[in-house]
């Protein structure tokens, strides 16, 4: 009968549109349950040093015929405004890296020299944790020549995540370890034309916590972390700004042995990175 013939084809377009639908909406609540996790997180770590800033300005107008005293909480004071403005600056940085680049965001950047830059801005902190940078330059092309790899992108944002990965390998290295910085240029292996890595010889990551380290405001260890300075916001940042790249951000660790984390990004022939990249020629 063709009537029911209709009638069936009607339920199962009516069934798919609900599936879809359905997917849809779980995909919505998804979104809104991440994004008010986002915003109470957010606003839980704002309150500590906002709270902490009000209590120890009170005690130093208090204490204020003690210089010694006034001193003591004014060194807190320094330290609270301090987190306060590290959480700002990641959490403008964060909301940067989740948005797509714009043609006008995009400059060619020199990986190498702001690989170099960041190892030179890194020295004395390092120094202060007894911790040596090592950096290795290498070429995996046919004639072995040093190219420049360039990328198309933010500088500053390529700078932020070589930035984080160094401080974060500083932090966790112990006193007199080494932390190795490579640039390899022309990686046939990984497919990917340029790969940078920075590994330390810390207490390394626990398989339970790995998949979770990219996430906004994880931390293994949240008391020692905050202690450091870190937000727990430096891998979120790195992720997204690796992908809004064309490339990646992968990591490999194990207790007691370290961790190394590697920056992969796409080129193109002419030393540029985009979606024009040609295929099969190198
Ligand atoms: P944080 O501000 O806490 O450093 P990140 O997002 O940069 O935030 O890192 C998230 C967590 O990953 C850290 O709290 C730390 O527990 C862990 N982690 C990151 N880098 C390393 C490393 N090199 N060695 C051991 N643990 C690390």
């Amino acid at each position: 009968n063709p009537a029911d013939t209709v009638r069936v084809r009607i339920v199962r377009v009516q069934r798919r549109f609900l599936a879809v639908f359905a997917e849809d909406l779980g995909e919505e609540q998804r979104v809104n349950a991440m994004r008010r996790d986002f915003i109470a997180n957010v606003s839980h770590e704002l309150k500590t040093p906002i709270a902490a800033i009000g209590l120890l300005s009170e005690a130093v107008l208090e204490a204020a015929d003690e210089p010694e005293i006034v001193r003591g909480f004014a060194k807190k004071l320094k330290k609270e405004s301090r987190r306060l403005g590290d959480l700002s600056r990641d959490i403008i940085q964060l909301s940067e890296a989740q948005s797509s680049l714009q043609p006008e965001d995009r400059e060619s950047v020199s990986l190498r020299a702001v690989l170099r830059s960041e190892v030179e801005a890194h020295q004395d902190f390092a120094a202060q944790y007894g911790v040596e940078l090592v950096l290795t330059e290498s070429a995996a092309t046919d004639n072995g020549e040093l190219g420049d790899a360039t990328v198309s992108g933010r500088p500053s944002a390529i700078g932020a995540v070589v930035a984080n990965l160094l401080s974060n390998a500083i932090r966790h290295s112990p006193d007199g370890g080494r932390v190795g910085i490579g640039i390899e240029i022309g990686s046939r292996l990984t497919k990917q034309d340029c790969i940078i890595t920075v590994t330390d010889q810390g207490e390394g990551i626990a398989p339970e916590h790995l998949p979770r380290i990219f996430e906004r405001f994880y931390r293994v260890d949240a008391a020692r972390s905050r202690e450091g300075g870190g937000t727990g916001l430096g891998l979120s940042i790195a992720r997204h700004t690796m992908r809004a790249h064309g490339g990646d951000i992968e990591v490999w660790s194990q207790e007691g042995v370290g961790s190394t984390f590697t920056l992969s990004f796409p080129l193109l022939e002419d030393g540029q990175s985009g979606r024009k990249r040609k295929k099969n020629k190198r």
